[in-house]
């Protein structure tokens, strides 16, 4: 049994409540923790019965805040609990974290941290997760992912345009976790900024056979879905989802 909890569901500028974009993937083996936002601790601990320790690998997509400014308070507590966290990135994920640790005035907590280089198209195995990366659509470099494990496969988009190259990859999966920033009505400024709106995530989905569609980086306002046939899973703050 895989299960995903869902530790935030929004974007940087979101309804408040709901925190930034987050979630534990947790198999038999391995617990892996994607994006870390402002609060991800905090979540983590209320969310589900895990600590810092428990949590195998910490993947970033990409150096934006709302998918990394939760780290430092991440390695507070990792130092606290005298355990390393395994930090799986761009090259360039490490460079920003090392930056920011500077600036908040624990530069030596990046001892504290393994990290793990990856590519923008690549695999890489996380303990019983094997994870395909792919080159985002976004304003900075950023990796979409497919995580193939126990026979499961759970796609996230990170930040990203709808990007075909991604949707080819992760075709009949059994869950994609994809950014809809906004509404269709504000669709080309998403596409400037390196977002979906949730009408080109649906068609884009659709065509892909996706099983079940969850939609996250929510912004301020609620989301309008016209229509689609695909099963899309409303998902809360905490929720937790069995696959
Ligand atoms: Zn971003």
């Amino acid at each position: 049994m895989v299960k995903i909890y869902f530790l935030g569901l929004g974007g940087w500028a979101s309804n408040p409540f709901i925190g930034h974009t987050s979630f534990l993937l947790a198999s038999k083996t391995t617990k892996l923790l994607v994006d870390a936002g402002e609060g991800t601790y905090s979540s983590l601990r209320k969310c589900t019965p895990y600590d810092i320790g428990d949590v195998d690998y910490i993947f970033v997509t990409h150096i934006h805040g709302d998918h990394m400014l939760g780290i430092p308070t991440i390695l507070q507590h990792a130092k606290r609990l005298g355990v390393k966290v395994r930090i799986v990135g761009l090259e360039g994920v490490y460079e920003a974290l090392r930056k920011l640790l500077e600036s908040v005035g624990i530069s030596k907590y990046i001892n504290v941290v393994d990290f793990i280089k990856i590519e923008e198209m690549g695999r890489v195995e996380l303990g019983d997760v094997g994870v395909t990366t792919i080159a985002a659509h976004h304003t900075v470099p950023s990796v979409m992912i497919k995580l193939d494990v126990d026979g499961k496969c759970v796609a996230y988009s990170g930040d990203s345009s709808p990007n075909e190259t991604f949707f080819n990859q992760i075709n009949g999966c059994d869950v994609l976790i994809h950014e809809a920033s906004v509404s269709d009505e504000l669709r080309d400024e998403a596409m400037i900024h390196g977002h979906s709106s949730v009408g080109d995530v649906v068609v884009f989905a659709e065509k892909s056979g996706i099983k079940h569609l969850i939609l996250v980086h929510r912004g301020v306002k609620p989301l309008i879905i016209r229509r689609t046939s695909l099963p899309i899973v409303i998902v809360y703050k905490c929720d937790v989802v069995d696959i």
